[in-house]
This record gives structure tokens, sequence and C-alpha cells, in this order.
């Protein structure tokens, strides 16, 4: 089957993760007979510096275009003194709303190889620890008015409608299906208004999913249970506030900045899929960025977009395998094992697909 993705290297190390994601897509697409199709699109500081904006109309034909998005970073020192509204990060902004992306997916995955990373002691995370956390992405109190009054006091409205809360609860619950069937939903009920809607709705929705389990946590307490006993979670769907906070918080649980994956997603299956840090300019072009977190993000793509299990997998076997060999980018490397660089850690990435 032939997939079409738009490619958005982006700036600083954006184009070296992106590159041996690709290699890695090549490797499954032999392994599996798929054909992956690549349409590459300028964003960000490399868009500002071709044609004078972060997010160039042909970049947005270019996705809508496409069936998915792989997105290195954006951003760095030289477009730092721009004005805000030409920043490269307007461009990520900006391709998000253009395409409905309205959940963000933060999956917080240990592995068993990189345990000494883990801020936790270790009889929290035996045997592992994988939790997603679904974050809500255009509701809530960042887009509701924002004004002061005559006192100068400031006001930032906090708003969800019913269909924004069913949207995303469906996801949710769809997502555990293809997990182990367990949803959290994190809200603060017991004292705003937004939360009882959010509570009321979800527990509604959870009807049409009888063979998925669900509970509902205080927002408070989820901060707290996630460094408490983070094998509890596995599926927590939440608004965009509370989501902006845990998915980091639950993100660093794993150590490494450099192996976090991410996804936004739209209606239907299409989504755009990025590591969660940035554009590191500090090691750009010194072949010493780990790839890692877009090549798992590009496991979430086959999953979550094409339906491709196995060959989801199939990445995440090999991420796994490379690991248990002692192979370590410069971000992950303690003294321990080989040390190897983007180029090399793409390699063998993709030789063990
Ligand atoms: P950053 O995530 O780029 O870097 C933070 C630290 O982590 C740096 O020391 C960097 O070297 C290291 N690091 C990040 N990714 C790594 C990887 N894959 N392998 C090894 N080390 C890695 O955050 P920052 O320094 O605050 O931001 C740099 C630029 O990136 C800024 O312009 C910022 O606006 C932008 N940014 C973009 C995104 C995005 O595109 N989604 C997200 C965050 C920051």
């Amino acid at each position: 089957m032939k997939y079409d993705i738009a490619v958005l290297k982006g700036d600083g190390i954006g184009p070296e993760i992106v590159a041996e994601t690709q290699k890695c897509l090549d490797g499954i697409a032999r392994r599996f007979g798929h054909e992956f199709a690549y349409r590459e699109a300028l964003i960000g500081g490399a868009a500002i510096d071709a044609c004078g904006i972060p997010l160039p109309q042909e970049t947005i034909e270019t996705c809508r275009a496409c069936d998915s998005i792989i997105l290195g970073a954006v951003g760095g020192p030289k477009w730092d003194g721009l004005p805000a509204e030409i920043r490269p990060e307007k461009g990520l902004l900006g391709i998000r709303k253009e395409l409905g992306l309205f959940v963000n997916l933060r999956p917080a995955k240990l592995h068993a190889a990189l345990a000494d990373a883990c801020p936790l002691k270790p009889e929290r995370i035996t045997n592992g620890l994988d939790l997603v956390v679904c974050r809500e992405l255009t509701g809530d109190v960042y887009f509701g008015a924002k004004y002061r009054d005559e006192d100068g006091a400031g006001h930032d409205d906090m708003n969800y409608s019913i269909a924004e809360v069913e949207r995303i609860a469906h996801r949710a619950f769809r997502m555990a299906r293809q997990r182990r069937r367990h949803v959290t939903s994190v809200d603060k009920a017991n004292v705003l208004e937004t939360s009882r809607v959010w509570r009321e709705t979800v527990q509604r929705v959870s009807l049409e999913y009888p063979d998925v389990a669900v509970d509902y946590l205080y927002v408070d307490n989820a901060a707290m249970q996630l460094v408490r006993n983070p094998r509890q979670f596995d599926v927590i769907v939440t608004s965009n506030i509370f989501g902006d906070i845990l998915s980091d918080e639950a993100s660093q649980i794993t150590g490494s900045i450099g192996m976090l994956p991410s996804a936004s997603l739209a209606e239907g299956n299409f989504g755009m899929y990025e590591p969660v840090h940035g554009s590191a300019p500090d090691i750009a072009g010194k072949d010493k960025a780990n790839p890692m977190a877009t090549i798992l993000s590009a496991a979430m793509m086959l999953r979550y977009t094409f339906g491709l299990g196995a060959e989801a997998d199939a990445i995440e076997n090999a991420v796994k395998s490379v690991l248990d060999q002692g192979y370590r980018t410069p971000d992950l490397y303690a003294g321990q094992g080989t040390q190897v660089g983007t180029a090399q850690m793409g390699d063998l990435i993709a030789a063990a697909i």
C-alpha cells in the first residue's frame, strides 16, 4: 500500500533526526511491502529564510494533500529577535490550527535498558512504565476571552463545549482499545463548572465502551499519583491546561528528552508526528542528536494514522533491541555500552527493523 507523508524537517537538528526516521520507515517499507512517498515542505526558520514567513501556504497545501506529517523541530537563535507574529514557533501553532489537530498524545514509556535515567525509585517502576497522556488542544482557558477590568484585575475565561469533550473522550476510549483498555479521566469537578461538563460527558461516552475500564481523578491527585504509582495508568484523558502540565510531568518520568515521541491528531486518522524536544541548536550539525524520539513518533504514525500495528511494533522492538545491545547517543551515554552518533543510531535501528 502507498502512503503520502509530508516531511517538515524544520530547523536545528530537525533535518538530521528526520533523515534517520526516513531510513527506518524505508526499512519498514522493504520488510512489509509498503511504499512511503515523502513530500518535503518548509516550516519555521527554514521557511522564514526562504519565503519570509514561518508557514507558507504551499506547506499547508502539501500537508493537506498527504496522509500524515512528520515534523522535526523549529526555532533557533537566528530567528529569536523577530516579532512574535513571524517567529518559527508561529508556524507550529499555525499548522495545528489549519489542520484541526485537536488532541495531543504523549506516551511515556520507560525502556528497561534506560531505567537508571528514571528519577523515581526502582520499586515504583518495576515491570516498566507505559502510559499515554491524551491532551485536548483546542479549548479551555487558553482560548477563552482574556481581558483586564477597570480595576486592573486579569481574567481568562475557561470554556468547554460538550462536543469538544465528546470528541476527545471517543478518541481516548478508542486508543485504550489498542492498549490495555483503561482510561483515567482527569478534571477538577469538585470546583470547576467546565470540569463538571467534562466529567458528565466522559461518563456518558464511556457507556459506549463497556470493554474499557474508566476511573476519574482530580488533577491534584493525578499529579501526585503520577510520581507515586505511575504504573496504575494506561490512557489519561484531560483538558488543555491540565494536560499541558501532566504531560510534561509524565514524560520526565522516562528521564530523557531525546526519547519522547508525540502525535497531534485531527478528526479521522490524520495526524502530525513529532518529537517532544525542540531544535537543540547547541548540537545541530554535530551528529550528536538522538533520533529515537522522532523514530518512535513515526511508529505512532504507523499505528494511529495508518492502522499498521505490526509495523509500529517492529520500529519499537528495533529501538528496544538497539538499546538492549548497549548503543547510546551522547545524551544517553553514562560511561557504559557503545557511544554512537545520530547517523549510526539510525543505521542500527533500520538494520534491526
Ligand atoms: P530543546 O529541546 O531544543 O533543547 C533542550 C536541551 O536538550 C538541549 O541541551 C539540547 O541539546 C537537548 N536535546 C534536545 N533534543 C535532543 C535530542 N534529540 N538529542 C539529544 N539532545 C537533545 O529546547 P530549547 O533549547 O529550549 O529550545 C531550542 C529551540 O527549539 C528554541 O528555538 C525553541 O523555541 C525551539 N523549540 C521547538 C519545539 C518544537 O519544534 N516542537 C519545542 C520546544 C522548543
